[in-house]
């Protein structure tokens, strides 16, 4: 079975927060004194112009976003996000979340297929994914300047599909992005959401979906992500999960369920 995994925020923290942010909004902003949540500003509004302009994939080119920020500030110096995130990968600044190494591990050895499908360009993730040894259960890296397609767009999750096929289950963090595009696409969805509320975290896997307090939280969620301002109608309803968990370990069960729920066949489903 074919299990497209999101990565920041699902398999691990990268260094852009604590350490390559902080590096390029200080370049950028020494000239005019403007401070890092400035800068941070300046770099969030671009992002937002590529969004808008439904440029996907330049909206996740951060060399070229740095770039168009720096120009527009009178900087003269040339910025290698790429290389800051290579000089970055230390322990400080880059972490797996718990049980991610053993939970690839299990699913690798079912027999299932584990691809990495993320908004972030490849010369940002690898570097990461490698400084925390997480390649070896990857069979592939579908990313949006490859691809030609970013989250939540239907045709970035088929491409996936195309080289592996069904069933397929995406595992996200980001409502909008995993769980809606993941879901038009017709792939099965699991929602890993670290603060995800006892009560339903608590309760076994098939019943955690039935929660009445799942759609408020997916609510709250959903007023909180930034990524979800370019789909202004996109509802609580539309990015309710086929499945949620608060820890990844969780992920073998689910695969399970759907293995065994595919070879039943949809009749039974
Ligand atoms: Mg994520």
């Amino acid at each position: 079975m074919l299990i497209t995994l999101d990565l920041d925020g699902v398999l691990m923290k990268n260094p852009f927060s604590t350490a390559v942010f902080p590096i390029i909004t200080k370049q950028l902003g020494e000239r005019h004194g403007l401070s890092h949540k400035e800068v941070m500003t300046l770099i969030r509004k671009e992002v937002r112009v590529r969004a808008a302009r439904r440029d996907y994939v330049a909206a996740y080119d951060w060399d070229d976003i740095v770039a168009t920020v720096g120009h527009s500030l009178g900087f003269e110096g040339a910025i290698d996000v790429a290389e800051l995130v290579r000089q970055n990968c230390t322990p400080e600044h880059i972490h797996s979340y718990p049980g991610v190494h053993e939970t690839l591990a299990r699913l690798k050895e079912a027999g299932h297929v584990l691809v990495a499908l993320t908004n972030g360009f490849a010369k940002y993730q690898v570097p990461v994914l490698e400084g925390l040894g997480l390649m070896q259960y990857l069979s592939g890296i579908y990313t949006p300047e490859v691809t030609g397609f970013a989250k939540p767009e239907a045709e970035f999750f088929a491409a996936a599909r195309r080289d592996f096929g069904f069933p397929h289950v995406h595992v996200g963090d980001t409502v909008a992005h995993d769980v809606w595009g993941a879901k038009q696409s017709g792939a099965v969805t699991v929602w890993l959401y670290h603060n995800l509320l006892e009560e339903i975290a608590g309760l076994p896997l098939m019943e955690r979906t039935g929660h009445p307090k799942l759609l408020e939280v997916i609510a709250e969620v959903l007023a909180r992500d930034l990524t979800a301002d370019g789909y202004p109608d996109l509802t609580p309803q539309d990015c309710m999960p086929d499945y949620v968990m608060a820890e990844i370990n969780d992920l073998v069960e689910v695969a399970q369920h759907v293995q065994e729920s595919h070879q039943r066949g949809p009749a039974e489903d």
